[in-house]
Formats: structure tokens, sequence, C-alpha cells
């Protein structure tokens, strides 16, 4: 069948293609140990299922503005305000299907053919096709597992040409975990508005940020600079809700009807039950959103200690979301010249399916989710540090 040249050029997700390579060898009675996971293994909070069942019983299962419901903008408003003194409303949110679905929307109206856009790497999975699909150029720009993966104003502004439109910030990182502290953050978007750059802040993780580090946001700077950045959140991360399909976006009032009407010609509003739902967690107890983010905290703490302990690898110590990246490329030889020929060993030798960091943009690493109970958390790392040791042997 003969498809468009614009779909044909989309690789799928790397990290959905894994999951269903290791459910495939399941299927075949093999005992596999997904850490290629990207969501929390909590249920969402019973407060917010509650919400979602009255609002279908009371029937409230119509269409909604596109831009979803005033009260829900608000409460979306409110979260930037509380949190990072935004001076922001509601008309300056727009609820879409996922953070994905806003990033799709923000390049969408950002982006003319062949603008390019800068992308610290390692970099989510999605941005490269993202970008693509609105007609730009990615450009990464390779940080370092030494420095934290955190990128400086220098090495960003080495890379900016007249091409430039748009910087992508990552906060704290998937995959890396790297989280830059308010002023690191504020310095590069301050950096990039500077020289006329749009700046993308995907703050998806922003709730799963380890003591001591603290949440850092652009939503601040965005007072300053209202129609130069806009900041991306939502539940899925921070709530457990990754089914509901809840993401939010802050930005120039301009920018919110333009990302609304793209969004009125695709998927209209998001589901109106899960917008009641996304109200009950804007709105209500944050308790188990600390209890979780308490959870990631000593999953990390010991993951982060196990992988220290194998030869030849390097980690940083990530201080938010709940992945390790390490550097395993002093490993690779022969016959597992890269990160995805390891993953390919690791998931036949030890049974554990990883993410190949070229997924990523850096071949070096691998990427551990550690979103999983301790138990078998363990066990899958045991599994890699006797697998790798073969490695290191041979
Ligand atoms: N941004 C990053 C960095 C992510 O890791 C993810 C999900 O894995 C998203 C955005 C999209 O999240 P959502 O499920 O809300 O679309």
């Amino acid at each position: 069948m003969e498809l468009s040249k614009r779909i044909t050029g989309v690789k799928p997700s790397a990290t959905l293609t894994l999951n269903a390579q290791a459910q495939q060898l399941r299927e075949q009675g093999h005992e596999i140990i997904s850490l290629a996971v990207g969501e929390p293994d909590f249920p969402t909070p019973a407060h917010v299922c509650a919400a979602a069942k009255e609002a279908i019983d009371q029937g409230f299962t119509r269409y909604t503005p596109v831009p979803g419901i005033m009260e829900l903008r608000e409460a979306v408003a409110g979260y930037f305000v509380h949190n990072y003194g935004a001076r922001c409303e509601g008309k300056n949110t727009i609820v879409s299907n996922g953070g994905k679905q806003c990033l799709y929307n923000l390049l969408q109206c950002l982006l003319n053919p062949g603008d390019e856009v800068l992308l610290p790497a390692p970099y989510w999975v999605s941005y490269p096709a993202l970008i693509e699909l609105a007609g730009g150029v990615a450009v990464p720009v390779q940080t370092e597992p030494e420095q934290g993966f955190l990128l400086n104003v220098e090495q960003l502004m080495t890379r900016v040409t007249d091409r430039t439109k748009v910087l992508v910030l990552n906060t704290p990182s998937n995959p890396t975990g790297g989280h830059y502290t308010q002023e690191q953050l504020d310095a590069l978007a301050r950096a990039a508005v500077d020289k006329g750059l749009f700046v993308i802040a995907d703050e998806i993780y922003d709730q799963l940020v380890y003591p001591p580090a603290k949440p850092a946001s652009a939503a601040t700077l965005w007072n300053e600079f209202p129609e130069q950045i806009a900041v991306v959140n939502g539940l899925a991360k921070s709530f457990a809700m990754t089914g509901w399909r809840v993401g939010y976006c802050l930005a120039h009032e301009d920018l919110v009807n333009a990302m609304s009407r793209l969004q009125s010609q695709s998927s209209s509003n998001i589901c109106s039950v899960a917008q009641k739902a996304a109200l009950a967690a804007l709105t209500g107890s944050w308790e188990e959103v600390s209890r979780m983010r308490a959870a990631f905290q000593k999953r990390r703490d010991f993951a982060f200690d196990k992988v220290q302990g194998w030869a030849g690898v390097v980690c940083a110590k990530p201080q938010g979301a709940f992945y390790l990246f390490p550097k395993v490329s002093d490993l690779y030889n022969a016959t597992v010249p890269d990160s995805g020929a390891l993953c390919s060993f690791l998931l036949e030798k030890a049974g554990v399916a990883l993410v190949p960091g070229a997924a990523f943009g850096d071949d070096r690493c691998i990427r551990i989710s550690y979103a999983l109970d301790e138990k078998t958390l363990a066990a899958a790392l045991d599994k890699i540090g006797l697998a790798l040791q073969e490695v290191v042997q041979k």
C-alpha cells in the first residue's frame, strides 16, 4: 500500500517495540522481567477514580469545550500559580491527550519547514518524530554522564544558528533522570530567549524530584517572557494516570488559542470523564503523590547502589523521574558492539528487557526503569549484573 512520505519517515516508538519483543518471549514460555516500562506501577488514587465514576453517573459524558472545561483549566493554572508563582489564568492553559499531544500541538503551531529545534541529548524518544512531523529539523546537543547529562549555556550557544527556532528542555529527564536547579533552568531558558528562541519546557516528571533536589520550572520565567516560553505537564506520572491521557500546557493566550484550533480539527476535547478525574486530582489530596515519590526515591537509591557495583559501568545519580541511564560502552566488544546488541544479549541471557540508549540519541548507554516493585527490581538487577560479568570476560 502506498502511504504518505510523512508517515513513512516516522519510526515506531523504540520502547513500545521492546515491550512487544519481551511479550513475545513470555508467550514462548520465557520468564522475562521488563525494566523497559515508562509508567508508575501504582494504581490511580481512589478519590480520582471515584470522581470519574461520579461523572459517568451524573451523565457528564458529552462534548466539552476543546481546550477543556474552564474549571479544569483554572485548576491547571492554579497548579502553576501555587507551585511556581506563575501569573496565569485558565485562558493560558489547554488540556490535551497527554503531555505528548501538548508537545505535538506546540511544535505544529510553532515550526515552519526547515526550522531547527535544539534537543539536548539524550532525549525522550518521541521528540525527534514530533519535530519531524511538524516539518522541523532536530539538532541534538550532546551532554555527558560526568555532568549529570546537564547542558550549560556555553554548550547551548555553540549550536544556535539563524535557523534555530525552538529549544526543548526536559527536566527531570527521561531517560537520564538528570534535573536542573531553578537557577540552571532559568539561565538556559533566559539565554535561549535572549537569542530569540522559543523554549518548550517538558516538566512531566516535576513531582518526581528527590530531595535534596527541588522541583524547578520554566513557569516562573514565563511571567517575564509569556510569548517565548511554554510549559508542558500532565498527570500521567505524578498521579499514576498514564491511561487517562491528561496533559496540559501553560502558554500565551494566542498560542493556546492556536493549539485549540488545531486540536478542534484533530481530537477535540479530551475525554469528559477524564477531565473530572483530573479536576479531582489537581484540587484534592496530594498525599498519594508524596507516598509514590518516597517509594520511587527508595528504589532509585537501591537501584543506583546496585548499578554502581557493576564493573566498567558509569552512572550519573538521577535526581528525578524513574530511570537510570548507565554508560556501558566500555563493555562493548566484537559480539556486543552497541546498546542494541547489549539489550538483546541481556534479554536473552538475563531475561530482562531494557531500552537501548541509541533510541534516546546516546548509544553509549542503556535505560533502566525502576518503576516496579523492589523485589522484582532486585532480582532483575542481579540478573543483569551477572550477565554483564560475562560480557566483561569475553
Ligand atoms: N515527556 C516525557 C519526557 C515523557 O517521558 C513522557 C511519557 O513517557 C511524555 C512526555 C508524555 O506523557 P503522556 O503520557 O502525558 O503523554
